[in-house]
């Protein structure tokens, strides 16, 4: 089963489907898990559960449990979706194209807030939690949530890209997650527990969704129309770590062509720097206007020089295990080639994490990419 043909949510929709009908659920959530796992998918979905008019809280509950019969998984799941019939179903319906974020669509139901740190910002913007300078604390999330519920059931809030939270915003979080207002749910969603400050942590209820099993992302693939070839979707599906995200990666043929090349590049005993900046510039510039293509771009392409970095430290420490494939292959040529050591492997490996976490903060690109470039051609002589 798949709880509303989310693959791999089923045990944590059940938990939160036994503490609604009890009375027992709480208030502030931490969703954590890869990226590319279905957190905002499953987030969005148990907000319209719990949205609709069939799931309100119902006062007194907690006490009402006893009469009831005991339910079997299946059925507290069968239970726990939303009407589609109600007018708080329908206003989840709806959708405001021009407020899409990043892709994300966000339903216009006035109890239903959602934020997440913008493409072209390197850290979550305070006003978005509450407010700017001249409206603080009148506007935001924590604001919105305190207001009574327009449809008369609840209020949530999600908040994206929480690993982005610094200590400011997560302050001004705190407050409404060591005590949510009545009736009102607040989910934060990041990547892993430990990359959220303490105090986040400390008071929110940590949900982790694992990566996806192999034939479960293969059926995903196959559902959402990425590919029309089951044997396609399976061999995606194997390279993907469990992640939608790197399947949609291995699917895109282009990257495929230019690992090739970045793999060719960085297994020469001597890198050529200036001329190896460029083609990746090129191609970098060449995923379209969006920035945040180009951003995924030099992404994946830093993620294949990691790989190739781990590989190499796996061969030059005879270590069999670790992928075979292309990756492999260059690391094992790259090792024998005796142009390198473990610690000028982990040198390029340190500065590729550096360049990564540069794309993050908006570092311009072509800076990132001739820095990085450089710094692992002078690590390699
Ligand atoms: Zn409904």
């Amino acid at each position: 089963m798949a709880w509303q043909g989310i693959q791999g949510v089923d045990g944590i929709a059940l938990q939160f489907a036994r503490a609604n009908r009890r009375g027992r659920l709480g208030g502030s959530f931490l969703f954590v898990g890869p990226n590319g796992v279905g957190k905002r998918t499953f987030a969005f979905a148990l907000a319209k559960t719990l949205l609709c008019r069939r799931h309100f809280p119902k006062p007194g509950a907690g006490l009402a449990d006893a009469g009831e019969p005991e339910r079997t998984p299946q059925e507290e799941l069968d239970y726990f979706q939303p009407c589609g019939r109600c007018e708080c179903c329908a206003q989840f319906e709806r959708v405001d194209e021009s407020n899409a974020s990043d892709g994300v669509v966000i339903p216009t139901h006035p109890d239903f807030h959602y934020v997440c740190k913008p493409a072209d910002k390197s850290l979550f913007p305070l006003e978005l939690l509450i407010g700017d300078k001249d409206s603080r604390s009148r506007a935001g999330l924590c604001y919105e949530l305190n207001q009574t519920a327009f449809m008369g059931g609840r209020k949530i809030a999600i908040v994206d890209d929480a690993d982005f939270l610094n200590l400011e915003s997560a302050n001004a979080l705190l407050k409404t997650l060591e005590e949510p207002p009545p009736n009102s749910i607040i989910i934060l969603i990041g990547t892993s527990a430990t990359k959220q400050l303490p105090t986040i942590r400390s008071r929110c209820q940590i949900f982790r969704f694992a990566p996806l099993q192999r034939d479960e992302l293969a059926d995903v693939l196959l559902k959402i129309g990425k590919t029309s070839d089951p044997e396609r979707a399976e061999a995606i599906a194997k390279i993907a770590g469990g992640s939608l995200e790197e399947a949609e990666k291995a699917l895109d043929d282009k990257f495929a062509e230019f690992q090739q090349t970045v793999l060719t590049e960085l297994s020469r005993g001597r890198m050529r720097a200036v001329e190896f900046a460029a083609k990746i510039c090129e191609f970098v510039d060449a995923a379209g206007k969006e920035a945040i293509l180009r951003r995924n771009r030099l992404r994946n392409v830093l993620k294949a020089a990691l790989a190739f970095y781990r590989e190499t430290l796996f061969a030059l420490a005879g270590e069999t295990r670790g992928s075979q494939g292309a990756t492999r292959q260059a690391a094992e040529r790259y090792a024998r080639s005796g142009a390198v050591d473990a610690d000028s492997v982990l040198a390029c490996a340190e500065r590729t994490v550096d360049a990564l976490d540069q794309i993050d903060r908006n570092v311009n690109l072509p800076f990132i990419i001739e820095a990085w470039a450089y710094a692992v051609a002078e690590n390699t002589r």
